[in-house]
């Protein structure tokens, strides 16, 4: 089917472009291992994100794990549910105990008021997820963080390019770690990045990302393999360049959306916070069934039978996930729980075209309209 639409579409460079920044690893012979292209890349990582330091990693999962691993963490570690897998398998695989704090109802993000009453002796960072592009309260993790010596590591693969009040959004806490995922805002087709506060972590980042090998026979750590190869490297240089264009663009669909949906009992978009420039990641909306009369699941089926492939973006919740088996339980992050069953999330890409988002619309808003129809008769 011609005009089926996905939930996203990877921006891509001009091929010519491509073309051109790899035309000397052809010369050199450097593919892999810290080259050219990888410190380029970072270089340039470093002043668009408006951050000290960065180092770069062949996804934003191991970014996850290697931050862990670096800070040396142990005990248990506070987070959300409400994100992809990633987040709570790269706690449960270094070894950490995830504790599940509920999230904010109007941003999603973690619940300050109630992180503190989760810390034990045993407490030894917070991961939270600035998810969708929204901006944790930064202010008041950090000020929890301090007060009880905790390390902050900012799951950050879906705020790449945000800033909140005027800073980088990679500069909060001790760490953030990005996706360059082809599916996220910006990508090096596989690729992540941590950017953090202590250069110290660096060198540990350097070691663990290429196993534990810092100088010419000497392994100083058991590290494992996460390096950015020059290719990816590349397409990060190249869709850099284009970013501010990419975000700008992303930002005319989700006006287009708002302009459609904003309004309609029972549906809530999302919602700007003060002092953030956005990066429009996602547009997830979220369907009260009592107001609308439409569940999420009626919608996702009444657009998947129009060939257009929303997600339920996340559900389930990540303490509810089968390979944990009952491990945690789903009933003390209530907020999350019946958001991932109310939430889905719309395509949202650069070159989704206004008639595409129309259609999308309509699809939508017949579903409200009908059910209100099948109420009244
Ligand atoms: C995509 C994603 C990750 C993992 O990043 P990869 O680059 O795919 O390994 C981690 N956390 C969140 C919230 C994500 O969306």
């Amino acid at each position: 089917m011609e005009d089926r639409i996905w939930v996203t579409r990877p921006a891509m460079p001009p091929l010519d472009e491509y073309i051109e920044e790899i035309r000397d690893i052809w010369d050199s012979r450097r593919l892999t291992n810290m080259g050219p292209k990888h410190e380029a890349f970072r270089g340039a990582l470093c002043s668009y994100l408006g951050v000290a330091h960065t180092e770069l990693l062949t996804n934003g999962h191991m970014a996850l794990e290697m931050t862990m691993q670096a800070m040396k963490l142990a005990g248990e570690v506070i987070t959300t549910p409400f994100t992809f897998a990633s987040t709570t398998h790269a706690i449960v695989r270094s070894g950490l105990t995830p504790v599940f704090c509920d999230i904010d109802p109007e941003n999603y993000t973690i619940d300050t008021a109630q992180l503190e009453s989760l810390i034990t002796e045993r407490t030894s960072a917070i991961v939270p997820v600035h998810v969708y592009g929204n901006v944790c309260d930064v202010e008041a993790i950090d000020k929890i963080a301090r007060k009880y010596g905790l390390k902050v590591i900012y799951d950050a693969a879906h705020a790449f390019g945000v800033t909140y009040q005027g800073k980088g959004i990679g500069s909060f806490g001790d760490a953030s770690c990005f996706s360059f995922h082809a599916t996220k805002v910006f990508h090096s087709v596989e690729g992540g990045a941590v950017c953090f506060r202590e250069e110290a972590l660096g060198k540990e980042l350097h070691l663990l990302k290429n196993f534990g090998i810092f100088r010419p026979e000497h392994v100083d750590g058991i590290g494992a393999n996460a390096k950015m190869n020059e290719f990816c490297a590349a397409m990060g240089l190249c869709n850099l360049r284009h970013i501010e264009d990419v975000i700008e663009q992303r930002g005319r669909v989700d006006a287009l959306y708002h302009s459609y949906l904003e309004g309609i009992p029972g549906i809530k978009l999302p919602a700007r916070q003060p002092g953030v420039k956005p990066n429009y990641a996602y547009f997830p909306i979220v369907l009260d069934e009592t107001v609308c009369g439409a569940s999420r699941d009626a919608v996702d089926a009444a657009l998947r039978e129009a060939g257009i492939f929303a997600r339920k973006y996340f559900y389930p919740p990540t303490n509810a996930l089968d390979c944990f088996h009952g491990a945690y339980d789903v009933n003390q992050t209530p907020v999350a729980r019946k958001l991932s069953q109310s939430v889905l999330t719309l395509p949202l890409y650069a070159e989704l075209e206004p008639p595409q988002v129309e259609r999308i619309c309509r699809i939508v808003l017949q579903c409200v309209t009908q059910s209100k129809k099948r109420s009244v008769t």
